[in-house]
C-alpha cells in the first residue's frame, strides 16, 4: 500500500512570526493538519483551504486525547497516503512527546521528517530580556519538567544535582509545582536568594513577567495571578532581565483586536496590529469571490473601448476587474483611453497595482458627494462602467439615472456572509471580557458579525470599543445596536489604526 508522510513540526512559542519557514512550507503542503492546544490559530491560517483540521488537544472540562489515540490518527492519515503536519507549540522533541510519534510513525513504516520549532525554554526566557546563557553569568542552561515535583523530592529529578550546577535552570509545566521545586533545590543546598522569574505566555502579545528569588517567588506568582503556560527560570542571568526587557512594546500591547473582515484582505490589518503590540484576533464574517456567472462581466469587457469612465468603489473591485481581464487575456492597452475614478485611498492603491495612476479619486464612499463631483466631469454622452459589488447600494446608480449619465453597472465579484469556525471561541471571548476592539471595514461586515455571533450576543460587546473604516460602516454599526461606533478619518487602515492608538492614550 502506497503511504503519506508526517512531518512533526514545531510551531515556536506563540508568537506567529517565529515560526520557521520550512514549517510553514510543510503546512501548506498538508491534506491534514493535526494541532494541540499551544499553536497559535494564525499559524494555522498557513494550512490550504481544503486541509482537513484535526485538532488533539484538550477541551474545556477534558482532559487530552490520550496519545495513542493521537498516534493512531497520524498512523491512519499517512496509510491514506495523506500528507500530515503534525503541529506541535514550541519544538516537537522538547517534552512535545514528539519522539513517541516518530517512534509510532517508524513502528508503521510511516516515512516522517522532524521539523524543529524554538523551544519556549529559550524563547519566554528571551523574550523577557533573560539569555539562558552569558558569560558572566552561566555557561550552561538545564531545561527540566515541573510536572515530577508532585510527590515532594520528585521522582527521576535529581534534584540534589540540579540544585549543585552553576547553570542556569528552567522548568517547564512546573508553574502548579512552582513552590516544591523551589523548596527541593533550597533543601538540597541551592541558595535561597538566587533569582527566579517565571514568564507567562513567552512571546504573546499578553506575555507577562514576574521576579523574584528562590525563597519567594512562588509568593510572587500567586500574588500576581500568572498562569500556564509559564516558564519558570532560575540563576544569576535573571539579573539581566530588568536591564534587557525589550517586550511587549508598542502603543497597543497587551490588546485584543477583533478583524472581521475577509480573510484573504486581513492580512495588512493584522499585521500592522501585530506591529503595533497587539494581538489580531481574526474573524472573517464575510468572504469575497467571483460572481456566479461571467456572461455579463465578458460582454462589457468584450465592449470596454465604448465606456469613457471606470469607476471602482473598493479595492476588490480593481482585482476583479483586472484579474478577469487576465483570465481572459485581454491587453491593459485596451483601457488607454478611459478614464478610471476611485473611491478611497486603497482603491487607488489597488489600481496603482497595475501600473495606472487614477484620473479621478474621491475620498467618500457615499454616492451623492462621489456624484457632485462626478457631474463636474463626466460630459454629456460619456458612458461610464460601475464594477462593484453584488450587494453595493443603490444611491449612486440612482442618482447617476436622475442626472441623465449613461451607465453600466457591473457586479463585479460577491460579497457572501459566513459564520466563522471560531464563532464559538470569539463567543466566550466576549463572556470572559477578552476582547478590547472590533474593527468593522463595511456595513457588510458588521451584519455579518450581527448574524454569527447572533443578536442576543450583541449586549455583550458592551464594554468593546467599536472602530470602523467609513461613515456608511459605521451608521450601520449604531443602528445595528454598537452605540459608540467611531469611524476613522480616512478610509485607509492606517488610519482605522492611528484612531485606536488614540482611543488608547486617552485622546478620545
Ligand atoms: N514543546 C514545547 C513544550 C511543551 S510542554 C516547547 O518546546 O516549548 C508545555 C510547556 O511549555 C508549558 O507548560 C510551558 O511550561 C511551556 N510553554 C509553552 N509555550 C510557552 C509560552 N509561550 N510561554 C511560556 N511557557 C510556554
Amino acid at each position: 500500500m502506497g503511504k503519506g508522510k508526517v512531518y512533526l513540526i514545531g510551531a515556536g512559542p506563540g508568537d506567529p512570526d517565529l515560526l520557521t519557514i520550512k514549517a510553514a512550507k510543510c503546512i501548506k503542503r498538508a491534506d491534514v493538519i493535526v494541532y494541540d492546544r499551544l499553536v497559535n490559530s494564525r499559524i494555522l491560517d498557513y494550512a490550504a483551504d481544503e486541509a482537513e483540521m484535526v485538532y488533539v488537544g484538550k477541551k474545556p472540562g477534558f482532559h487530552c486525547m490520550p496519545q495513542a489515540e493521537i498516534n493512531r490518527i497520524l498512523v491512519k492519515k499517512s496509510m491514506e497516503e495523506k500528507t500530515v503536519a503534525r503541529i506541535k507549540g514550541g519544538d516537537p522533541f522538547v517534552f512535545g512527546r514528539g519522539g513517541e510519534e516518530a517512534e509510532e510513525l517508524v513502528k508503521n513504516n510511516v516515512e516522517f521528517e522532524i521539523v524543529p520549532g524554538i523551544t519556549s525554554a529559550v524563547a519566554a526566557p528571551a523574550y523577557a530580556g533573560i539569555p539562558v546563557t552569558h558569560r558572566d553569568y552561566s555557561s550552561s542552561f538545564h531545561v527540566v519538567t515541573g510536572h515530577e515535583a508532585r510527590d515532594g523530592s520528585g521522582v527521576s529529578i535529581d534534584y540534589e544535582a540540579l540544585a549543585r550546577i552553576q547553570g542556569t535552570l528552567v522548568f517547564l509545566m512546573g508553574i502548579g509545582n512552582i513552590r516544591l521545586i523551589c523548596n527541593n533545590l533550597m533543601k538540597h543546598g541551592k541558595n535561597p536568594h538566587t533569582p527566579a522569574a517565571v514568564v507567562e505566555n513567552g512571546s504573546g502579545f499578553n506575555q507577562k513577567t514576574v521576579t523574584g528569588t528562590l525563597e519567594d517567588i512562588h509568593k510572587k506568582v500567586l500574588d500576581s495571578g500568572i498562569n500556564p503556560p509559564s516558564v519558570t527560570v532560575i540563576g544569576n542571568v535573571v539579573k539581566l532581565g530588568k536591564k534587557l526587557s525589550w517586550f511587549p512594546r508598542g502603543p497597543l500591547k497587551g490588546r485584543r483586536i477583533l478583524v472581521t473582515r475577509s480573510r484573504g484582505q486581513s492580512k495588512e490589518l493584522v499585521e500592522k496590529i501585530e506591529g503595533l503590540g497587539g494581538e489580531a484576533v481574526v474573524f472573517p464574517v464575510i468572504k469575497i469571490t467571483r460572481p456566479d456567472s461571467f456572461s455579463k462581466f465578458d460582454i462589457v469587457l468584450n465592449e470596454i473601448r465604448l465606456y469613457k469612465w471606470l469607476v471602482f468603489t473598493s479595492a476588490n473591485g480593481v482585482e476583479a476587474f483586472f484579474s478577469r481581464m487576465k483570465d481572459t487575456g485581454m491587453d491593459l492597452r485596451l483601457l488607454s483611453k478611459i478614464n478610471i475614478c476611485a473611491v478611497g485611498a486603497a482603491t487607488k492603491g489597488e489600481v496603482l497595482k497595475h501600473g495606472i495612476l487614477c484620473d479621478f479619486v474621491r475620498q467618500s464612499h457615499t454616492g451623492k458627494e462621489l456624484l457632485a463631483d462626478f457631474l463636474k466631469i463626466v460630459a454629456p454622452g460619456e458612458k461610464v462602467l460601475l464594477a462593484r459589488s453584488d450587494i453595493a447600494g443603490n444611491n449612486l446608480p440612482e442618482s447617476l439615472k436622475k442626472a441623465g449619465i449613461e451607465f453600466t453597472e457591473l457586479k463585479a465579484y460577491k460579497t457572501v456572509g459566513q459564520k466563522p469556525s471560531n464563532t464559538g471561541d470569539i463567543i466566550n471571548m466576549l463572556n470572559n471580557g477578552k476582547l478590547d476592539y472590533i474593527t468593522f471595514t463595511s456595513s457588510s461586515t458588521v451584519k455579518n458579525f450581527v448574524k454569527s455571533i447572533g443578536k442576543g450576543n450583541i449586549g455583550r460587546t458592551r464594554d468593546l470599543k467599536v472602530v470602523c473604516i467609513g461613515r456608511a460602516a459605521c451608521e450601520t454599526a449604531v443602528s445595528e445596536g454598537f452605540a459608540g461606533a467611531v469611524p476613522a478619518d480616512e478610509h485607509t487602515i492606517d488610519s482605522l489604526l492611528d484612531l485606536i492608538v488614540k482611543i488608547e492614550k486617552g485622546g478620545i
